[in-house]
């Protein structure tokens, strides 16, 4: 007699879990370097299974990623209102394209996560409804990195990935700041701990267990931990490809590079500081023999 095995069960031991997918969908960013951090996002696919982003680049003139606009002053449950209509846009906007171009695939991802630079006129930096998630950075300043605004945003994309996957996780669990992805921050500047290190914590890495989701605890630690991003020096790494793109994740600070952080960027790499001692030396060499010649 061959042993009942729920096929369920048998499934999840040979199949592995399908990924959670999210749209990202950037509103205006103003000067921020949207290239690098597409970019980012894409890669973070290399990193882990639990999670597939797909950026969608839906019409710049829509209702909702207008108010979402630069620096713009927003009331969040206004926002919260206009997110349902969205949905059926990015729903038709998506069917659309796919039939525009004729694509065999006719699937859509579940979820959602809207980046914005807009600021909450209550000083949240974020707005979480069901399938859609919305950031708005638009407070960030200088002062608040480390990280990077683009780290802080990869950061808030995993976080907002996670709850996803994870409904429960979705509202924040523990009040005390551990340090975890998933702390009850009010404010941005608070915020910042969970980016500046790699941490879930016992609670909420047994929610994940509990759900099924028994990579997501490891995948999530393994993006915060940054360690991929490698050196800027090296151009095949992560931090040198999105140097090339023309942000230096360890030097830049803030939406853009200033003129100091551009000039010390340059004297890093490695082919100006051959060109600097190639000058000195040429500049020693003329000095050593115009005093020799004096001397004679
Ligand atoms: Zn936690």
């Amino acid at each position: 007699m061959v042993p009942k095995v729920a096929n369920e069960t048998l499934n999840s031991l040979v199949m592995p879990a399908a990924p959670t997918r999210v749209g990202v969908i950037l509103a205006a960013l103003g000067k921020l370097n949207v290239t690098a951090l597409k970019y980012l996002i894409v890669h973070l696919n290399t990193l882990q299974t639990s999670i597939e982003f797909e950026i969608l680049s839906p019409n710049p003139e829509d209702e909702l990623l207008v108010t979402l606009g630069e620096g713009k002053v927003v009331d969040r449950d206004k926002c919260r209102s206009m997110l349902p209509d969205f949905r059926e846009r990015m729903n038709r906007f998506i069917a659309a394209e796919q039939k525009t171009y004729d694509l065999a695939d006719q699937s859509f991802p579940d979820n959602f996560a809207v980046i914005s630079l807009a600021k909450f006129s209550d000083e949240h930096y974020g707005l979480k409804e069901k399938h859609i998630h919305v950031q708005a950075l638009g407070n960030w300043e200088r002062h608040m990195a480390p990280p990077s605004i683009l780290e802080f945003i990869v950061v808030l994309l995993m976080r907002q990935a996670a709850s996803f996957a994870v409904p429960s996780l979705s509202k924040s669990l523990h009040l005390g700041t551990k340090g975890c992805l998933f702390d009850f921050t009010s404010e941005l500047t608070e915020a910042r701990y969970k980016a500046l290190q790699s941490f879930v914590c016992s609670t909420c890495r047994s929610r994940m267990q509990e759900s099924g989701a028994v990579h997501l605890a490891d995948d999530t630690t393994h993006v915060l931990d940054f360690s991929w991003l490698g050196a800027t020096s090296d151009p095949h790494c992560p931090a040198g490809i999105v140097a090339k793109l023309g942000y230096d994740l360890f030097l830049t600070k803030g939406i853009q590079p200033t003129f100091w952080e551009n000039i010390r960027s340059i004297l890093r790499d490695e082919a100006t500081k051959e060109i600097i001692k190639l000058v000195f030396a040429i500049l020693l060499a003329a000095l050593l023999l115009r005093l020799g010649l004096k001397e004679h």
